[in-house]
């Protein structure tokens, strides 16, 4: 089997039963650790809920995730141009970082818009986008190189979120990201996974945690560790308080759209 990221050999790590009932074979490149499984047949099955129901962290990991990347894109993007949040499930995110003040737009088309009415970003998407968010959708990718054209294809940078294992120790069954439960989960990352990809498109990698950027800027090293020492408080904080919430702004304009 050949590496999805960097084409070397893959071998079968491990099998496991997924949805309780498919016995499923994992494989692990030895050259940049991306770990993936066989060809996921069992996908419609999985996706009966759009979003998982054991995704308890939703909400809080949603939090963070405005407040990192409001201080990122206030620190080195155009904070003024439009932003597109790709696969944004319920609209959690879009609303967030409305109310911080950024323009942003949602798309998904596997989950409906509960919190972000009026700013489903238009179709067909353009290339018109400063940065495109999306989190938590890198591990559910059957075509990881696919799916990172297409997101290109909107914007020169790209943020998203997935847990990463490391490529030097082996990686426990137990590990919870697997999730078998729902079956969801079928590409896993390295950083050198992820290193190899951002160079085959030629975009530089930046990442903190979980938290990855690919994207033909530079950003500078004082600002990434600003934004990792501070971005959840003091940065976060001042950039809030520096930007112009939508939240009223988008009030009156939804409020144009009662009683039509
Ligand atoms: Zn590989």
């Amino acid at each position: 089997m050949n590496c999805k990221i960097c084409s070397n050999n893959a071998k079968l790590y491990f099998n496991e039963l997924v949805l309780n009932k498919y016995k499923v074979d994992y494989f692990r490149c030895g050259h940049c650790g991306f770990i993936f499984t066989e060809e996921p047949y069992w996908l419609d099955e999985a996706y009966k809920l759009p979003i998982n129901i054991s995704d308890t962290g939703l909400l809080f990991r949603n939090m963070y995730l405005a407040k990192m990347t409001a201080c990122l894109f206030y620190l080195s993007f155009n904070k003024d141009g439009k932003y597109l949040d790709y696969a944004g499930g319920y609209g959690v995110y879009t609303r967030l970082m409305r109310d911080i003040g950024f323009d942003f737009y949602w798309n998904d088309p596997f989950c409906k818009n509960l919190f972000a009415t009026g700013f489903a970003a238009a179709e067909p998407l353009q290339k018109i986008y400063q940065a495109v968010t999306t989190f938590e959708s890198f591990e559910h990718f059957v075509s990881p190189k696919e799916e990172l054209e297409k997101l290109l294809a909107v914007s020169d940078t790209v943020v998203f979120s997935t847990n990463l294992h490391n490529f030097l120790q082996p990686v426990e069954k137990e590990w919870w990201y697997f999730s078998f439960g729902h079956g969801q989960h079928i590409s896993l990352y390295t950083k050198e996974s992820l290193s190899v990809l951002a160079e085959q498109y030629n975009k530089r990698f930046y990442t903190f945690g979980d938290l990855h950027i690919f994207t033909g800027k530079e950003i500078p090293a004082l600002k990434m560790y600003l934004i990792k020492r501070t971005g959840k408080h003091i940065l976060y904080e001042y950039v809030r308080h520096k930007m112009q919430g939508k939240t009223m702004e988008d009030h009156y304009y939804m409020k144009t759209f009662e009683n039509r």
